[in-house]
């Protein structure tokens, strides 16, 4: 799960992101209401368990694919399976689809608003998507079940979305269906809204961009009171113990490309480098310096760390030590660095996937154009900025010493009519690393309480990075749940 609380972010050098945390169990529950009675016995059931998994299997044997150069929506065919989608939730929610009016969007994009009563509240914002990956045909054989099966074993439903994002949108459809059955009536608005091509591959959202808007217009900037959508999804085990993580913060994205343009030739004269050799060079300089791993009170995951040492049953004890005392962070850092899973919660990546260069079969003649294109996944302390004041501390002295002009992000850094040749670096898909949502807010607290009503007060709550893209966020006004 992720969530938005719009709320002061936390600032650089704060003294002590867990300043203030309770002891596990962290957040101590209310008593449940009787509805909660209800539900939470609801939810033990087997037969509501299996009811719930046929929802999720049916919901996956809808192929809802987002088909490769598919065209406009309302006109390209290949959108209509969207709407068996849609019936396919109003056919299974039927008291549901009575009771909460439905705004359909940009022909299937889901707006479903369940009125609270006391309308000076903001509401609560539940954010899932209907759309699915492809599935290949040459990788059929690979799926121990078909991909738009739905299997159910029993345990697991098998099948495209039967995690992302298909779970999410059935639970929170379901949760909904068995409050309703409780007669019960929210004190504050409950949106959910449901997009169908988060997955990408098209230029621009037709889905979430268009619920956003709406949203914004009924209720105005700053208007939700806490946005929940997809994260880290269940209860996992760390150190023996089960964790709930609600991630409360998410790195952000770059892809650099970097392009290196030389006047061409004959390969039988060539000069000691091609533009592919000095690309060569260019991203062994940069491979040569990665950003250095850090552990700020900014990064949620100095928080889970600790809460992980103060409160798992099977955290060696040397890193526990080295997590509760402050003066051994190095030892901390270096278990972060030791896998790549972890490392990537603690600094910007840099991951060169893309290179290109020269003619095919043309060994003839030396290439006169060269690019390769690195992606960053932005640590919360880092910023596009700071990439690209990096690169070109890195890049400037190179192309300084083989005489070329350096275009970086649109402005000449280093620029000569005498130069050989051009290296142009250009950013793509930016996206800043998300404000980070305060774990200590109230709000959190609601959403702590309620997981451990449901899941047990054994499970931790600790708030995570998402190294993803995908997180808590509250705004101003903590009142009534
Ligand atoms: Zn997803």
């Amino acid at each position: 799960m992720r969530i938005i609380i719009s709320a002061p972010d936390f600032r650089d050098g704060e003294a002590d992101a867990t300043r203030g945390l309770p002891d596990q169990p962290l957040f101590q529950s209310q008593h449940p209401s009787d509805v909660s009675n209800i539900n939470l016995d609801l939810f033990k059931d087997q037969y509501y368990r299996d009811l719930v998994a046929r929802r999720l299997s049916g919901a996956v044997q809808i192929p809802t694919v987002i088909a490769d150069g598919i065209g406009e929506v309302g006109k390209d065919p290949r959108w209509g399976i969207f709407h068996s989608f849609t019936q396919y939730l109003r056919k299974t929610f039927p008291i549901l689809h009575d009771r909460l009016s439905l705004e359909v969007i940009n022909q299937h994009a889901l707006l479903y608003t369940w009125q609270g009563s006391n309308p000076k509240l903001k509401p609560l914002l539940f954010m899932a998507h209907s759309d699915v990956v492809s599935a290949p045909e040459s990788t059929l054989e690979r799926w121990t079940y078909p991909p738009f099966s739905g299997h159910y074993d029993g345990e697991y439903i098998w099948g495209r979305g039967s995690e992302d994002d298909k779970s999410n949108l059935i639970a929170i459809l379901s949760a909904i269906d068995a409050l309703i059955h409780c007669d019960f009536t929210p004190t504050r608005t409950v949106l959910v809204s449901i997009g169908f091509d988060e997955e990408g591959g098209l230029d621009q959202s037709n889905g979430a961009r268009y619920l956003a808007e709406r949203i914004l217009e009924t209720y105005g900037e700053d208007g939700i009171e806490l946005i929940f959508d997809e994260g880290i999804a269940g209860i996992e085990e760390h150190f023996g113990t089960e964790f709930a993580l609600p991630a409360t913060a998410e790195k952000g994205y770059l892809d650099v490309q970097i392009t290196i343009d030389t006047t061409g030739g004959h390969s039988s004269t060539p000069p000691d480098h091609t533009c592919i050799g000095y690309l060569a060079q260019a991203i062994n300089a940069i491979e040569a310096s990665p950003f250095t791993s850090r552990l700020t009170n900014k990064n949620p995951t100095t928080v889970y760390l600790k809460i992980a040492a103060l409160h798992s049953k099977n955290m060696p004890l040397s890193l526990r030590k080295a997590i509760l005392d402050p003066s051994s962070s190095n030892e901390v850092l270096n278990y972060m660095d030791s896998s790549l899973e972890r490392r990537a919660l603690v600094r910007t990546s840099t991951a060169v996937d893309i290179m290109r260069g020269g003619e095919q079969f043309l060994a003839n003649a030396l290439p006169e154009t060269a690019y390769a294109v690195v992606n960053h996944r932005i640590a919360v302390e880092d910023s596009i900025q700071v990439l690209k004041d990096y690169y070109i501390r890195i890049l400037s002295p190179l192309t300084k010493k083989w005489g070329f002009s350096l275009i970086a992000f649109g402005n000449d850094i280093n620029n000569s009519c005498d130069s050989v040749g051009t290296v142009t670096l250009a950013g793509h898909y930016e996206l800043e690393p998300s404000p980070v949502s305060n774990h200590r807010d109230v709000r959190f607290t609601w959403l702590a309480d309620t997981l451990q009503a449901v899941f047990g007060k054994d499970v931790c709550v600790a708030p995570v990075l998402l190294t993803g893209k995908f997180m808590f966020r509250p705004s101003e006004d903590p009142a009534a749940y």
